[in-house]
């Protein structure tokens, strides 16, 4: 795997753990945010309720004469029995329902209470609250004449639907126990349980409390949208920054990659990317790419002095250091591959031996400098007088080779006489004396019958015999024995 789809992975994988930690920790923070807020808003409720029953408790302990309580807003009911407890309580009348106390008169027990319609309107003014109250069939059945007390209600099968606050709230469930939430996602309500129980403690109706809560929901929702959009913001932003820091030493170190690479090949061509990559302030990076410049830069000039030195070994062991000219063992290595070709082709093929004359008088005379110097000269002079494709070469003392391909021995002829004039009419300055010599020169041709260029060589070598024997100064063409 590349480091780039490593680092892309990685990524991602952060990108994405990063959100879902995020989504998760909004939920949980979004959960308790409403879930404080609407205990806040039922214990608030609660607390006005239970408020507003023990201020009316007061009211109605303070109420001494029966008669003035007959005014709608308060009820009293004479009842018979022997105990006139005053613990609170609902009561239901034929009128509705009623919260109040049991109180002794000297004629008897009374019990005095306030229309529960009355209070839950206080709670509507005070609280925005909607309100719905409704009775266990089967438990009033022995309190109220059932028959009449339907007429005008609402009624199913077991309850009975007595007084709401607005129609919207027949529309909730009714099944509350303690308090529960119904809505869409935006549209909540809280739905309150008060449960009717009367002077024996024995249940028989609910009031349901209906609080509308969107507002919650929706600034709570709003927080979370807004905390959400600014985490993705800064994930992003922070995902876009490490991104580009890590893909810029990516890039780095993959250039790093390629150049070494190419070093590994002996290509130092791409080495100096590295050396204009080095900047300010200095990572490790930089300094790996200083130490590979610095390591190639050593190498280079290490394989660049090997090279020089190769060449060198190569020009020593190919070439006369004297005269430049190649010496016997390239001639053979090169000189027998023409041969090979000509003799494939028949092609032509000449070669010249050449030897200077009376070369030993000119060291004795002048010193072995003067005949260095002839030597030179003479090199010179098969340079000048032949052509790219011949092959000349120095063979040892005052010995030289050409060797011609496509040269017949009548061309070969031309040739030889061209560099031995050539060679008669030049002179090197020693010691302010003019100094010079001859050569003579043995030729001989390629023909079907010469087996290799040793053959060839000794047939030239023959010829080269004969022209020193004939007096020097000359050329002579091999002629084969009698
Ligand atoms: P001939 O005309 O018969 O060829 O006479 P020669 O004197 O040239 O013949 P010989 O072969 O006896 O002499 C060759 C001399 O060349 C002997 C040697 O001292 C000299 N010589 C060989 N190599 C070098 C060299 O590299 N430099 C110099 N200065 N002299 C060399
Ligand atoms: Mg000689
Ligand atoms: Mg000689």
């Amino acid at each position: 795997m590349s480091i780039r789809t490593r680092l892309y992975t990685n990524l991602f994988l952060s990108i994405f753990l990063t959100l879902t930690a995020t989504v998760v920790s909004l939920y949980l923070i979004s959960s308790y945010l409403l879930n404080s807020k609407l205990k806040e808003v039922y214990t608030h409720i609660f607390n006005n309720y239970k408020e507003i029953l023990k201020h009316e408790e007061r009211d109605i302990e303070l109420l001494t004469v029966k008669a003035h309580v007959e005014d709608g807003y308060y009820y009293v009911e004479k009842f018979s029995g022997t105990s006139c407890d005053r613990s609170p309580h609902y009561r239901i009348s034929s009128v509705g329902l009623y919260y109040g106390i049991n109180k002794a008169y000297s004629d008897g027990c009374y019990f005095i209470g306030v229309k529960v319609e009355e209070l839950l309107d206080i709670m509507k003014s005070l609280l925005g609250v909607e309100w719905i109250i409704y009775y266990d069939r089967n438990s009033i059945k022995d309190a109220v004449d059932l028959d009449k007390f339907v007429k005008d209600k609402i009624a199913t099968d077991s309850i009975l639907i007595d007084k709401f606050s607005d129609s919207k709230v027949l529309s909730l469930p009714l099944d509350v126990v303690g308090y529960r939430l119904h809505g869409s996602f935006f549209e909540k309500s809280l739905l309150m349980e008060i449960l009717i129980v009367d002077i024996n403690q024995a249940y028989f109706g609910k009031i349901i409390l209906v609080k509308d809560v969107s507002g919650i929901y929706k600034e709570v929702y709003t927080t979370i949208l807004a905390l959400f959009f600014y985490s993705i913001a800064l994930i992003l932003l922070l995902s876009f920054a490490l991104f580009r820091i890590s893909s810029f030493l990516v890039s780095r170190i993959i250039l790093l990659r390629d150049v070494a690479g190419k070093i590994e090949k002996m290509d130092f061509s791409a080495v100096d990317l590295i050396k204009r990559q080095a900047g300010n302030p200095k990572d490790e990076v930089c300094e790996l790419g200083e130490s590979i410049y610095h390591m190639a830069v050593s190498l280079k000039s290490t394989f660049e002095e090997l090279q020089q030195k190769k060449k060198e070994l190569e020009q020593m062991a190919y070439y006369d250091p004297l005269t430049g000219l190649p010496n016997r063992r390239f001639f053979f290595d090169h000189a027998r591959i023409l041969f090979e070709n000509s003799k494939r082709y028949g092609t032509d093929l000449s070669v010249l031996v050449m030897d200077l004359d009376y070369f030993k008088r000119i060291n004795d005379t002048y010193g072995h400098d003067a005949g260095d110097l002839i030597l030179k000269s003479f090199a010179d002079v098969i340079r000048k007088n032949t052509r790219q494709s011949d092959l000349p070469a120095r063979f040892g003392g005052e010995e030289f080779v050409l060797l011609m391909p496509n040269t017949s021995l009548q061309q070969a002829k031309i040739v030889a006489e061209k560099i031995r004039l050539s060679f008669q009419n030049s002179h090197v300055v020693y010691k302010e004396e003019k100094i010079g010599t001859t050569l003579s020169g043995g030729l001989a041709s390629f023909t079907p019958k010469v087996e290799s260029i040793d053959d060839l060589i000794k047939m030239a070598d023959e010829a080269l015999y004969r022209a020193k024997e004939l007096g020097r100064n000359r050329v002579e063409a091999y002629e084969p024995k009698k």
